[in-house]
């Protein structure tokens, strides 16, 4: 393939640009804040899932503290009533009198036992409490720390576009000056050798593959018509003669 050496090195262009355009796309995807984002992301999920468990835990609490209550209510007006009746004097039989006793006796033990339980109940709910606030800070703290991320990640995104736009139209501007057949060329190299299809000859070094010509190679690209289109023997791609190629 022929191309002028001025062509030639208008290749080496476009392949700073291309190469921008990786390296551009690359920090993109490989942001920091992607995987700041990635992990707050999870831990937020899981304190909400928490806040859930310990709500629900709570609403159940609170059923079971106000059936308590509405049975402490029971036992305590049914006492009532019995020490009403007890206290009215109609109670003549010495019997009934010992059974009211006996059960006033057990209604108030049954009292103590769900009074027991009904304080155990509040202890637990304000643990419970206790846990939700604090559950509900952390999601706070790690929910403002992903926002910021998040914001980074933006700000980050707009840069990284705004220069591969710029980057971008450069490139398609420059492009169709060169022949058709050399950029396809250029292209299919590109692709096969991350990304790198034309690289300057530099101090008898491909700058593609860093490797240093041999003698005879040197004198081959040496002795190559300047239009011509060399390649290196090591990597196949484009080689570039430049004034500092050390020919
Ligand atoms: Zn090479």
């Amino acid at each position: 393939m022929k191309a002028d050496p001025a062509t030639q090195l208008r290749l080496l262009d476009l392949q700073d640009l291309d190469s921008g355009l990786d390296r551009l796309a690359t920090r993109r995807r490989d942001l920091p804040e992607l995987a700041v984002i990635a992990e707050r992301t999870k831990v937020v999920e899981s304190l909400k899932a928490d806040i859930v468990r310990v709500e629900t835990e709570i609403s159940d609490l609170g059923r079971a503290q106000r059936r308590l209550d509405d049975e402490i209510d029971l036992v305590r007006s049914r006492a009532d009533r019995d020490r009403r009746r007890m206290e009215s004097g109609q109670i003549g039989n010495a019997r009934e009198l010992e059974n009211l006793q006996a059960e006033l006796a057990s209604l108030a033990r049954r009292q103590g036992v769900l009074e027991d339980e009904a304080l155990e109940k509040m202890e637990a709910a304000e643990e419970l409490d206790g846990r939700l606030v604090k559950l509900a800070a952390e999601r706070d703290r790690v929910q403002v720390e992903l926002d910021a991320a998040a914001r980074g990640r933006d700000e980050a995104f707009a840069q990284i576009d705004a220069q591969a736009g710029e980057q971008r139209g450069r490139r398609a501007a420059l492009a169709p000056q060169l022949p058709a057949p050399l950029v396809t060329l250029y292209e299919k190299i590109r692709a096969a050798s991350s990304g790198v299809g034309a690289a300057k000859l530099v101090r008898r070094r491909c700058e593609g593959c860093h490797l240093e010509l041999s003698g005879a190679e040197l004198r081959e690209v040496a002795s190559a018509a300047p239009d011509e289109v060399v390649r290196c023997e090591e990597c196949r791609r484009i080689l570039v003669r430049t004034a500092e190629s050390g020919l």
